[in-house]
């Protein structure tokens, strides 16, 4: 397994917000030359069976794997979790549970949006979510495109879907403590999902860091579509610091949206261990 270098551990399919199907996805990650992939919706595994069977068809190996929301103080966090059992009951539950408050979110922030003089969001947002139960903002984000609010889904984000405007719903997930169990539990390895993105003080990362740690997380994802060449270097510091193994994803989610195509970033700094050298039995 130390032969593999081209391994993308983060992407979305129309499972999540993704807007190509699992085995679209697949095809597209052989086509880069990835060599080992994992498909992470958010909050969601029922595409794993597709995508692992998808993957072997295009000649990479496969580790499950899904994107758990969480919130710790006070913020969203986002925890990949790898290798697990797609059949482990608890996590399972602890998905349901975490997508369960979805369907209130998504009438609360189309209200929001009605007031502003955006009608029907939610109907319109449905149409973009190729599953129900996972209706998400970057739907929201679509329909606004779509109908001409706004030019680009950034600036849907940044006008009407973050904290403090109309569209945004203050929202409770999971917690970091629950998560990191429900993938472990379940055989897997849980790993922090683009930490910059966060913009946590030094103390708050800190913070997050050591508790994800003390849970029994393992991993950092260090070379990300969300960070800089800079931040490379930042987080990689982070893992050795915290002993923890690194991971690389390019977080994919649509040809027409995302700036980074999958298997397509830089390799991993050398002197990290590969989270899926952690991962070896638990490869497909
Ligand atoms: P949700 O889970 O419903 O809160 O939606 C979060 C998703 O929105 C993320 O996974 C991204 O795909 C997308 N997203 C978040 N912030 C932005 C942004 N500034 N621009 C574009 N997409 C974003
Ligand atoms: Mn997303
Ligand atoms: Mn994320
Ligand atoms: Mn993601």
């Amino acid at each position: 397994m130390t032969t593999i270098r081209n391994a993308d551990l983060h992407c979305h399919s129309v499972v999540s917000d993704g807007t190509l199907t699992p085995e679209a996805l697949a095809e597209r990650a052989a086509r880069n030359g990835v060599e080992l992939w994992a498909l992470t919706d958010h909050d969601e595994i029922g595409g794993q069976a597709r995508a692992a069977s998808a993957a072997h068809q295009q000649g990479m190996k496969y580790l499950t794997g899904v994107e758990i929301s969480i919130t710790f103080i006070g913020k969203t966090v986002h925890i990949v979790g790898l290798g697990f059992d797609a059949d482990d009951a608890r996590l399972r539950q602890g998905l349901i549970q975490t997508r369960g408050g979805r369907g209130q979110r998504a009438h609360e922030m189309s209200d929001g949006l009605a007031k502003v003089g955006i009608p029907d969001a939610y109907a319109g947002a449905l149409t973009y979510a190729g599953n129900h139960d996972l209706i998400s903002r970057t739907h929201f984000a679509r329909f606004l495109v779509e109908t001409g609010v706004c030019r680009d889904t950034n600036e849907v984000f940044r006008k009407y879907l973050t904290e403090g405007k109309p569209g945004y719903v203050e929202h409770r997930w999971a917690s970091l403590k629950d998560a990191v169990a429900w993938i472990t539990q379940a055989g897997g390895v849980a790993v922090v999902a683009h930490p910059a993105r966060y913009k946590f003080s030094a103390n708050e990362e800190y913070a997050l860091f050591t508790e994800f740690k003390t849970h029994g997380g393992q991993a950092i994802e260090v070379v990300t579509g969300s960070h800089s060449p800079a931040e490379y270097i930042t987080y990689a510091d982070s893992a050795r610091e915290f002993g923890m193994a690194a991971s690389r994803g390019s977080d994919f989610h649509s040809p027409d949206e995302s700036h980074t195509d999958l298997g397509t970033l830089p390799l991993l700094p050398s002197g990290l261990t590969p989270v899926w050298e952690l991962l070896e039995s638990r490869i497909q």
